[in-house]
Formats: C-alpha cells, sequence, structure tokens
C-alpha cells in the first residue's frame, strides 16, 4: 500500500480513501477490463468566448457506462487509472478519440473549435504526451490549436522541471495549456509566471453566486486581474446562471462553459446544436 500511495496525488488520494477498500480493488480491476470492452466514452462540453457567445473549444470529459449499466464518475475512477498506471493507456485513447473529433467537428466547417483534453498529472509525468500529441497532429493533420490540455496544479508540485520541460514541448507544438480547477490546490505564484500557460480555469467553487457572494466576487475579480496582467486568458467554469455570467461579462471574464452554456454531451448531439446554432 505504501508504495501505492507514493504514486497517488495529494488531492486525489482523499477522494480515493472516500471509496472503501474492498470496492476500490474491484474497481481497479474492472477499469482494466473496461478499456478492452471499450466502456470508455468521451462527452463535450461546450467552452463559449464570453462577448459572442461563440464556442471556442469543447472540453472532452471521460465516462464509464459499465455493462451492467452502472455508472463511475471520473473523480472515482481517474485517481484508481492513476495509482495503476492505467492512465496512460486511458489518456492515449482519450488522446485520439479528440484528435478524431477536431476533424468531425472541422468537417462541419468548424474547423477553429479547438478540443481540449484533461491530462492527468500522473500520465504527464510517465507518458511522452507531447510525442503522443505529435503523432497525432501528423497522423489527423492536425491544425496548430486544434487540440488544447488542461492540467491540474498538483502536477506542477510534483516534478516541476520535467513539468516544465513537457509544457514547453507542447508550446512548441502549438498546444493551448489551461490550469484546470484554478485556486483549489496550491496556487503558487512562481508557476503563473514561470510556466508556458494560456489560460487559467477558475474553479466553479468561485464562480458559484458570484453575483452575489463578495467573497467570491473579490476571488474572480483578483484572479482575472492577476492573468490579464500576466498575459493570460480567464474561462469560468461551472456558470449555471444567467447572473453569473453577466456577472462575469461586466468584470472582464474572457470564456465560460456550464450547464447555462451548454451540457456535457456526445459529439453528435454537440455538433448537431453547433450546426443548428450556426
Ligand atoms: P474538470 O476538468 O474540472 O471538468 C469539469 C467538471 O465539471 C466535469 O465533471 C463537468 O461535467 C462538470 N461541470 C460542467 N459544468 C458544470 C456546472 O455548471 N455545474 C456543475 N456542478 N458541474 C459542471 P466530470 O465530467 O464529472 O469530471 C470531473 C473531473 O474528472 C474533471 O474535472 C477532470 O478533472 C476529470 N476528468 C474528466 N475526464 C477526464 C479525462 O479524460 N482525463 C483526465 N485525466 N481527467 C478527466
Ligand atoms: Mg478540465
Ligand atoms: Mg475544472
Ligand atoms: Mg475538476
Amino acid at each position: 500500500l505504501q508504495a501505492w500511495q507514493e504514486q497517488v496525488p495529494v488531492m486525489a488520494y482523499d477522494r480515493i480513501m472516500a471509496v472503501q477498500a474492498g470496492e476500490r480493488l474491484v474497481l481497479a480491476r474492472r477499469i482494466r477490463e473496461a478499456l478492452d470492452r471499450q466502456e470508455f466514452e468521451l462527452h463535450y462540453q461546450p467552452i463559449r468566448r464570453i462577448s459572442d457567445g461563440r464556442i471556442v473549444a469543447l472540453e472532452a470529459l471521460l465516462r464509464w457506462r459499465q455493462r451492467d449499466g452502472g455508472f463511475v464518475p471520473p473523480d472515482v475512477f481517474i485517481p484508481l487509472a492513476e495509482a495503476s498506471g492505467l492512465i496512460v493507456p486511458i489518456g492515449r485513447w482519450t488522446l485520439e478519440q479528440a484528435a478524431q473529433a477536431h476533424g468531425r467537428v472541422a468537417a462541419h466547417g468548424h474547423h477553429d473549435v479547438a478540443i481540449a483534453v484533461n491530462v492527468s498529472a500522473v500520465q504527464l509525468l510517465a507518458d511522452n504526451v507531447p510525442e503522443v500529441i505529435r503523432d497525432l497532429q501528423r497522423e489527423h493533420r492536425l491544425p496548430r490549436g486544434a487540440l488544447h490540455v488542461e492540467l491540474t496544479e498538483s502536477v506542477l508540485l510534483r516534478q516541476p522541471q520535467v513539468a516544465r520541460m513537457r509544457m514547453l514541448e507542447l508550446r512548441v507544438a502549438g498546444v493551448g495549456i489551461a490550469i484546470d480547477d484554478f485556486g483549489t490546490g496550491f496556487s503558487s505564484m512562481t508557476y503563473l509566471r514561470n510556466l508556458p500557460l494560456d489560460s487559467i480555469k477558475i474553479d466553479r467553487g468561485f464562480v458559484h453566486q458570484v453575483h452575489a457572494d463578495e467573497r467570491n466576487a473579490s476571488i474572480c475579480r483578483a484572479l482575472i486581474a492577476l492573468a490579464h496582467g500576466l498575459g493570460l486568458g480567464t474561462v469560468a467554469e461551472g456558470v449555471e446562471t444567467a447572473e453569473e455570467l453577466d456577472w462575469l461579462r461586466r468584470n472582464g471574464c474572457d470564456q465560460a462553459q456550464g450547464y447555462h452554456l451548454g451540457r456535457p454531451a456526445p459529439l453528435d448531439k454537440v455538433i448537431e446544436s453547433i450546426v443548428e446554432a450556426a
């Protein structure tokens, strides 16, 4: 258990411990089978530019629907996949799917919609993600900017040098880089200053009721000013109401994502709605 624990990011570890030990073992074995049985699928959620509502990216979100109809949320199975190393093949599969998704969206005339992929800390350090992406770019003839990656802050803490190198390679390959759930980890000004980032995604905990909650408003205002001062874009996560979106618009946030702007859905559905809106 010791070795296993050491591989798991601190944040994820809490979430894993919330699942009973016996259940964890069963789940880890089931993840291995799920890959072979193709029980994973990706849903896509729009990220919109606030000024005009246009979709600038689709975030790929993993879904695991078991054969018996059971549903395991990614917050539970991703940490387990990280702990067992299975995040590497899962992550490769996800990137491949994202590359295909870009081609399908582009085929409908929307070449400028990026696909954003969550890349786990373990995956970034254990696999050569920039090389995997470069291969996909060649194979699928992806334009620069077609793929974005979202990293959480834990990656930057664990092996900052390796993480920084990988990020520089991604930047050279034209991959946009966002820090996910910004503000929930160990947000360090040092890495905001030193790493090749394009944007921060403000965690939905700070976006919640931002028009009415003075504390959240202060934090969001500060994060937007900080990001812009460093030349970074801002994406608000978890926007659920028109009031929140309004506040974000008035306060200069660049992009937004959340149920109010579109729920995660299978790619076909998302493409339908993009085509209808255009
Ligand atoms: P995340 O990257 O921060 O993704 C946003 C999460 O918020 C998603 O949960 C999304 O469904 C949910 N969400 C979106 N809009 C709203 C809203 O308005 N209100 C609320 N309450 N929630 C909203 P989901 O899909 O359950 O994913 C949870 C986390 O699992 C993700 O957080 C990400 O960290 C991880 N994850 C998902 N897919 C992948 C993947 O392919 N690879 C890796 N490594 N991690 C993934
Ligand atoms: Mg994300
Ligand atoms: Mg997030
Ligand atoms: Mg998250």
